[in-house]
């Protein structure tokens, strides 16, 4: 049976959006029809999230910075001027959530487009954009992990001499929604994507994980996947807090189905074990001991919990 493995709330509007360094309502939050399609060719985005605390009602964003350093980095790469700085667009997340009385478990979406008529489909560098930044409440699948089924893709992933897997495009989602769409029309829940040279790559909207022999396999950031955050977070609690040995390198499609365990992670999806991958069970088919103990690591520091040693929380409220 097909899980859900993203929850997205669709009816839920914040009050206000933030847009182009002002509040906005909702409702008036409007574009020109002209802009859809066009613009997004050349739109980059943001997915973070803010952990409400554990027995508070404080919020937490969880690596703000390195988002929105990652954001600047997506608009520079696409040749796109923001006319925001990393600090300034961390300082509207937070005024944000304050503004909308957000004290709830909250995902974040920065995202900029070219502004105004749009008519030139390969939009050219450094036009006029706008920038906004929405919210919409999600369910944590953390801590009541659930196991996905997921299959090798017959698409690949883009890479490097296509269009950079590095930046977070809209445009490269549709890459993605292809490897989706046939693993859902298969009975799977999410697909693993190869690279171009046949080697695997990661999910449609995560990184992907590998444990084999007590040890930690995931391909490096040059195996087309996005340096994802959330990836380097599990690699470092795993390294440093729970003394696991990682090795990043290129990973060959039959490694996986040799894995003692499997899970995607990212943002979204945090962390989601696959237990059986194109027909084969995961391991035992279960949740793995690492996995469970990943999951309990990063829902306690996200929750703050677990003392924020590295400085990855930016509670939003003044206590
Ligand atoms: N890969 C892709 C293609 C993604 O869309 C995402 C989600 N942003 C990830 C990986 C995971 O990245 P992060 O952990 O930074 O959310």
């Amino acid at each position: 049976m097909a899980i859900n493995v993203v929850t997205i709330s669709d009816d839920w509007t914040p009050e206000f959006l933030w847009r182009n360094g002002e509040f906005v309502a909702w409702e008036q939050a409007t574009i020109h029809i002209n802009a859809v399609g066009h613009a997004s060719v050349a739109g980059v985005f943001e997915g973070l999230k803010a952990y409400k605390g554990d027995d508070s009602d404080q919020l937490y964003l969880f690596r703000l910075r390195e988002h929105m350093q990652r954001y600047v980095e997506s608009a520079r790469l696409s040749r796109l001027h923001l006319d925001y700085g990393r600090d300034e667009l961390c300082a509207a997340v937070v005024e944000l959530l304050r503004r909308n009385g957000i004290r709830r478990d909250i995902y974040v979406r920065p995202y900029s487009f070219a502004r105004g008529i749009v008519r030139q489909l390969m939009v050219p560098e450094n036009v006029a954009t706008e920038t906004v930044i929405d919210c919409w409440p999600f369910d944590t699948s953390l801590r009541s992990l659930k196991g996905c089924k997921a299959a090798v893709s017959s698409w690949r992933r883009l890479d490097d001499t296509i269009t950079p897997p590095r930046v977070k495009a809209f445009s490269n989602y549709h890459n993605g929604r292809f490897a989706m769409m046939e693993a859902k029309r298969g009975g799977y829940d999410s697909a693993i994507m190869l690279d171009g040279n046949g080697k695997v790559s990661e999910g449609p909207a995560s990184c992907l994980v590998m444990v084999r022999n007590g040890r930690i396999v995931t391909p490096s950031t040059t195996s087309s996947i996005l340096e994802s955050i959330t990836r380097d977070t599990m690699l470092t609690i795993a390294r440093e807090d729970m003394a696991l040995e990682v090795v990043e390198r290129q990973v060959d499609r039959s490694e996986l189905y040799l894995a003692d365990e499997l899970f995607f992670v990212g943002t979204a999806w945090e962390i989601l074990p696959v237990i059986e991958i194109d027909g084969l069970a995961v391991g035992d088919g279960g949740i793995g001991p690492v996995a469970r103990g990943l999951d309990a690591r990063y829902a306690d520091l996200v929750r703050g919990r677990a003392p924020d040693t590295r400085g990855w929380l930016t509670p939003v409220w003044d206590e």
